[in-house]
């Protein structure tokens, strides 16, 4: 016989235990984006590779070693989407909703990056992203970030901080660009492979490194905060401001740079310590820049990206005390006549509200017994050859053993006074 085929490196299985997890917080996210007037979109997750070739910038780790390209049958160059702001402005542009208009969109899904598998870092992982469009001031900067801490509050989340940072303008950065590449090229002798590459090009990069050998030349580099322009120092202390009115903690960290190259001013990070190297949970900032670079008319814009993966993760440390959706109810059949009532009877029962496992397939009393414990219902509702005769139905409670019988008439009056309906046990 031959092996089995396996999954491609990196790329996980959800099994229905951690997809119920993670619909938990899908659900949360989706009522806090709501809450905040947030309109769901959905975007391809196949791009032209110039797409983020052009907006994520070719120095970009993304760019330069973890896309997934590939040629297509008719020949055209095509990534599958490494991260979904590209995406959504290049819609924004080619569907006319992002020029003088204030859009707030988010959207979901996977996301695809050929980095070196490990704990918190796949080849395939999710985000959920929020981008809003339009508004330049530093307002929409705190609702951001107030609706990442309403999602961690409403998971129930400790233990996340903030850190924050500006960038400034890209007119600004070049003089600090000059500055730490003096700095840099100074020190050649302690930079990194990839660093060294980044020099001439993208030095700001360099300090985004994650090579613990690099820590110590970043640590006295100079300070960009030094050479932020008047807008961009104000903005920034405006954001600070709005920060501390609502109550959110943060910490300014003046070398938080992102890897990707259209942020503009604001930048900030959601950083755990209990995921151990893969700290960041959700990053997000002001891409001012980008409409414009990838053809559409100047557009201020700011966003953020969760990483599922690590969100649910975390939330799986904090043993979460939400219990598992469960059928209600598994009705078991013994015999044709049984069967053949047992269809309609389920029906009935899931119109009045529960969730009810239909055993399937036959089976004697014990197979179908087996089954309704496994399916971790309460009840075990049963029709055998006597419950045809009398129209009745013997309910059998599958955590104390209780068991009576009833007539099929009243039993959804019954297990409308007994049973907790909605999403509990
Ligand atoms: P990192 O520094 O961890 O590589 P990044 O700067 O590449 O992150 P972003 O592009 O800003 O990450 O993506 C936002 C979030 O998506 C990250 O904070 C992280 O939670 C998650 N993320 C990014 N890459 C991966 C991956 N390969 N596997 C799982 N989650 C990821
Ligand atoms: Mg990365």
């Amino acid at each position: 016989m031959s092996k089995a085929i396996q999954a491609v490196r990196g790329m996980n299985d959800l099994l229905p235990e951690a997809v119920e997890r993670w619909q938990r917080v899908e659900a949360s996210a989706r009522d806090v984006m709501c809450a905040y007037g947030y309109r769901e979109i959905r975007l391809p997750l196949l791009e032209k590779s110039e797409l983020f070739a052009c907006s994520i910038g070719t120095q970009t780790d993304i760019v330069e070693k973890e896309m997934y390209s590939f040629e297509d049958r008719s020949g055209e160059n095509l990534t599958l989407r490494p991260e979904g702001t590209a995406g959504c402005v290049r819609a924004g542009i080619e569907n006319g909703f992002l020029h003088n208009q204030i859009q707030r969109l988010w959207y979901a899904g996977p996301m695809f990056r050929h980095e070196r598998p490990q704990k918190g870092r796949y080849r395939q992982f999710h985000q959920i992203g929020v981008e809003a469009f339009g508004i330049e001031s530093p307002d929409i900067d705190a609702e951001l970030i107030l609706m990442c801490a309403r999602l961690w509050q409403t998971l129930g989340l400790d233990g996340l901080s903030l850190e924050l940072n500006s960038l400034g303008t890209p007119e600004s950065r070049t003089a600090y660009r000059t500055e730490l590449m003096r700095y840099l090229s100074a020190r050649r002798d302690q930079l990194d492979e990839d660093s060294l590459r980044r020099l001439e090009k993208n030095p700001m990069r360099i300090l985004d490194s994650k090579n613990p050998a690099m820590r110590e030349v970043i640590a006295g580099a100079p300070n960009l905060h030094d050479h932020l322009d008047e807008g961009s120092r104000g903005h920034f202390e405006r954001l600070g401001e709005y920060l501390r009115e609502s109550g959110v903690v943060f910490a300014i960290n003046p070398r938080l740079v992102r890897g990707l190259d259209y942020y503009t001013r604001t930048v900030f990070e959601w950083t755990t310590d209990r995921l151990g190297a893969q700290s960041a949970v959700c990053a997000g900032g002001r891409y001012d820049g980008l409409v414009e670079h990838l053809g559409g008319k100047p557009t201020p814009a700011a966003g953020f990206a969760i990483g599922m993966e690590r969100l649910v993760e975390l939330l799986a440390l904090q043993s979460d005390s939400h219990p598992a959706v469960r059928p209600h109810g598994y009705l078991i059949l013994l015999g044709d006549e049984a069967e053949k009532r047992g269809l309609k009877l389920a029906e009935s029962l899931r119109s009045a509200g529960f969730r009810i496992e239909h055993n399937c397939g036959g089976g004697g009393l014990k197979v179908q017994f087996k089954r309704a414990d496994r399916s971790g219902a309460r009840l075990a509702l049963l029709i055998g050859e006597d419950e045809v005769r009398n129209a009745s139905i013997t309910i059998k409670n599958l955590r104390d053993g209780a068991q009576r019988s009833v007539a099929q008439s009243e039993l959804i009056d019954l297990l409308l006074k007994d049973t907790p309906r909605g999403t509990a046990p």
